[in-house]
């Protein structure tokens, strides 16, 4: 099988389950993992923050991060197309009585000014309003194609935020990705966040695990909101070391899944029956249709697998591949003889010989 599905099926590599072998542990929740303590450091450094704290997941990153920016009864203003938004089960509002404002997001991942400007009441001592607290931004943007966030947005969204005196945070799941598409060292992005959250375990190939990255004071809250969640891990060191071997080892690759992605993706939009937006294909996400009418997303999606190769739905009968260090370049030939054979052969099953809901589960 070829998993395009998402860049979290990566498997730890054989010399990455060698350092989490030789890890020295200690208990972090007492802060006295030495590896736990040595990726907070390292995280903090790269992203030129002053502190980090280790997270199970990237969910509960974002959640602490919110929690912590943000009151009871506050506004936290997040893209309708956002992961925050859309599958983070609503934690905010469930733990910690937060409003969520979904704003719109453009097709290249931004919120607009003018659409956040409307988020804030005309008088904000009215006390019929709730309050907006905070701003969050996607970067690199999933449900938009993996899109990279421009410098000269960023730096107007900050000035915007800094006049509305409220912080931004940012959902960098993908962050590397950005900062290697661009060409650029990754804290030449992050100084236009207050707070920033950052996945090991996708494109980076670590089982498990996120950091989230800001202020010393900011960190110690979040570290509270940690423990209370119940994500407070004795031994962590064990998968910190996937961590720390993931940003020595695993960023300068991404480049190699960029062009992976850019590969398929160009290979597709030649096909007729098939759209591929091209301008969106910037790291290592392909979003693309099935425009043509023998097939649906669902069965094109079905036909796939039984060639052996696995893509997720985004929304909108929208087909997403995630390219990754386990897929090879070989695989991305592969993958792309798959379609085209399902496209010559034509529907061998109709919708109706589908199960909704009983092929394979729907991942991000
Ligand atoms: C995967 C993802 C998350 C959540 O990370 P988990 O570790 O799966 O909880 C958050 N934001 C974005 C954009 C993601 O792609």
């Amino acid at each position: 099988m070829i998993d395009l599905r998402s860049d979290t099926f990566t498997q730890p590599t054989p010399e990455m389950k060698e350092a989490m072998f030789r890890a020295k542990l200690g208990d972090d929740v007492y802060g006295e993992d030495p590896t736990v303590n040595r990726l907070e450091a390292l995280s903090a450094d790269l992203l030129k923050k002053e502190a980090a704290c280790f997270m199970p997941s990237g969910t509960m990153a974002n959640l602490t991060s919110i929690l912590t920016h943000c009151p009871r009864g506050a506004k936290v203003l997040v893209g309708n197309e956002s992961d925050i938004y859309i599958y983070e089960a609503g934690g905010a509002s469930v733990c910690g009585g937060v409003v969520y404002e979904p704003i719109p997001t453009q097709s290249d991942g931004r919120l607009l000014l003018n659409d956040l400007e409307h988020a804030f009441p005309e008088d904000m001592d009215d006390p019929q309003f709730a309050l907006p607290a905070l701003i969050c931004l996607e970067n690199t943007h999933n449900r938009c194609g993996g899109v990279v966030l421009s410098l000269e947005y960023l730096d107007e969204i900050q000035m915007f935020a800094r006049k509305k005196k409220i912080p931004i945070h940012m959902d960098g799941a993908r962050l590397f990705h950005a900062s290697v598409s661009m060409g650029i060292p990754v804290d030449d992005i992050t100084r236009y966040a207050d707070s920033i959250q950052f996945c090991l375990s996708k494109g980076l190939c670590s089982p498990i695990g996120s950091m989230v990255v800001g202020s010393g004071e900011f960190i110690e809250k979040v570290r509270r909101w940690r423990k209370m969640l119940g994500g407070g891990m004795r031994q962590a060191g064990v998968v910190a070391a996937a961590g720390i071997y993931s940003l020595q080892n695993m960023i300068f690759r991404l480049q190699e899944d960029h062009q992976k992605a850019r590969g398929f993706a160009e290979s597709l939009s030649r096909l007729p029956g098939i759209k591929v937006n091209l301008e969106t294909v910037q790291t290592n996400i392909v979003l693309f249709e099935i425009l043509d009418p023998r097939f649906t997303w669902r069965t094109f999606q079905h036909m796939l697998q039984q060639k052996g190769l696995l893509v997720s739905e985004m929304g909108f009968g929208r087909l997403r591949a995630v390219f990754h260090h386990d897929v090879t370049f070989t695989e991305v030939d592969e993958a792309l003889t798959a379609v085209k054979e399902v496209l010559a052969e034509g529907p061998t099953l109709m919708e109706g010989d589908l199960v909704v809901g009983g092929d394979k589960p729907i991942a991000r």
